[in-house]
């Protein structure tokens, strides 16, 4: 859906002048891909008359006096903020407050992805500073217990559950009130499915819901289902009071546009997009940095985001960071640290992907080639002086000859990208940096 989007957009780049020929042109592009997409064909023509009747609106009142980089202009902000409000459903989610027992109840069809994004959500609070837990109150489907033990234990977070104990509300209340007493931050409760909207299950989900008392009651779909996703979600309210829903399987899934929009009439926010089976493959879904990365624009607010997170997790050491980044002073050692919280944030091209005006051909390859290059850039730095490690890369003539096993191409290599990084960070960092820029524009 993207690059179709991202393609009719940039058509308009090469039109020579933006007259009604083009507008609509364009606008056929953009509802294609939006269709195809599964998003709700109501919904389509609505955003094409609504994009239609702004740029005309705008273009009339200010005649040929408009420039025409300016009318390019009008047709993306009016096509961008239609693409936002279609999948802006006007509502704030809930979110979990530091020094309170947050408890967070999954619902949702079985394999939809319940268990999976449980501890995808669990690794994402973590990171954050939230000691999170899980409550496995899934009795229904065997093996259940096994599942959530194997990928907590993977994922490195405290879970509890019974391979004895039949009934769900019991091991709810009694994982929950252990965990609210060994004071852990986010407590997620897994709860079972079936394969129907069976009247059991949804009786089951209320006595749970009454016996955990849930911060936020989280409705977990399946991207797959398209526009369906609104009826099942509707079904869904009606003994569920979930305040957020979480998409899963947006990869590989070319129905998510569909899934996405009808979700947002239903005036329930999605909090994340499940983007794949690895722990990481959890997206923060908000709507404008959402239509933003989608256009190719960035997102600037996601990284901002991920750059408070590494901030509150070592307020100090990050202070002092980012003022050697304004005056320019990174040294090698400096670098190798961002390197590695980078590498901690998650899959590289998802930073990445969050960084405006990066060529896209920087990111090529997968992310496991871009973590093992970076990895690599860590194993040189390992075997460099202290005194080396410490400089700004002028010392490096004496680095190279000792054998290490790294070549001095390598070394030659990882300065140049050294420099590149740092002369980037300079003019991101500083008082009139782009990022600073970025920032007062959002
Ligand atoms: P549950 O029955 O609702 O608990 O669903 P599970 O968590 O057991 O997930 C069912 C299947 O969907 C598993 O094979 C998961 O690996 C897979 N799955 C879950 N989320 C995603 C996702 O975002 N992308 C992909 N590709 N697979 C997913
Ligand atoms: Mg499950």
């Amino acid at each position: 859906l993207g690059r179709k989007l991202n393609a009719a957009l940039s058509s308009l780049n090469r039109a020579p002048v933006v007259d009604e020929k083009v507008l609509e042109a364009l606008l056929k592009e953009v509802c294609a891909a939006l269709l195809e997409s599964d998003v709700n064909v109501k919904l389509v023509s609505q955003l094409r008359a609504k994009v239609r009747t702004k740029v005309k609106a705008i273009f009339e009142s200010s005649g040929d006096k408009t420039k025409e980089a300016n009318r390019k202009n009008v047709v993306q902000k009016a096509v961008y903020d239609e693409l936002v409000s279609l999948v802006d459903p006007g509502v704030e989610p809930y979110k979990p407050k530091k020094g309170h027992p947050n408890v967070l109840m999954a619902v949702g069809l079985q394999g939809n992805g319940k268990t999976t994004t449980c501890t995808k959500l669990a690794v994402h609070y973590q990171k954050r500073g939230f000691k999170s837990c899980i409550v496995c109150a899934d009795t229904f489907r065997a093996g259940a217990f096994d599942q959530t033990r194997q990928s907590a234990t993977k994922a490195k977070v405290a879970y509890f559950g019974s391979y004895t104990e039949t009934d769900p509300v019991a091991i709810a209340a009694q994982g929950v009130a252990k965990f609210k007493k060994e004071r852990f931050d986010v407590i997620i409760v897994d709860t079972s499915g079936r394969h129907k909207q069976e009247s059991e299950l949804f009786q089951e989900m209320v006595q749970i819901g009454e016996a955990v008392k849930p911060d936020m009651t989280v409705l977990i779909l399946d991207a797959s289902i398209g526009q369906a996703a609104e009826a099942q979600s509707r079904a869904f309210k009606d003994s569920a009071d979930f305040g957020a829903i979480i998409v899963t399987k947006m990869d590989g899934h070319a129905k998510g546009g569909g899934a996405i929009s009808a979700v947002a009439a239903t005036q329930t926010p999605i909090i994340f997009l499940g983007t794949g089976e690895h722990l990481t493959d959890l997206d923060r879904f908000s709507p404008q940095p959402f239509i933003s990365k989608l256009l190719g624009l960035g997102d600037v607010q996601g990284l901002m985001e991920h750059m408070q997170d590494l901030a509150t997790q070592n307020p100090d050491r990050q202070k002092e960071m980012a003022k050697k980044l304004e005056e320019g002073k990174l040294s090698i050692r400096d670098w190798r640290e961002q390197i590695q919280n980078v590498m901690n944030l998650g899959p590289i091209s998802k930073i990445a992907s969050m960084i405006p005006g990066l060529p896209q051909d920087m990111l090529q390859g997968s992310d496991e080639e871009g973590a093992s290059r970076m990895k690599r850039m860590i194993y040189i730095t390992d075997s460099m002086t202290s005194r080396e490690l410490d400089s700004d890369g002028s010392l490096f003539m004496e680095f190279g000859k000792d054998g290490s096993g790294t070549s001095v191409r390598e070394v030659e290599e990882l300065l140049c990208q050294y420099r590149m990084m740092a002369n980037m960070a300079k003019q991101a960092g500083g008082k009139n940096g782009w990022l600073q820029a970025m920032q007062k524009m959002q």
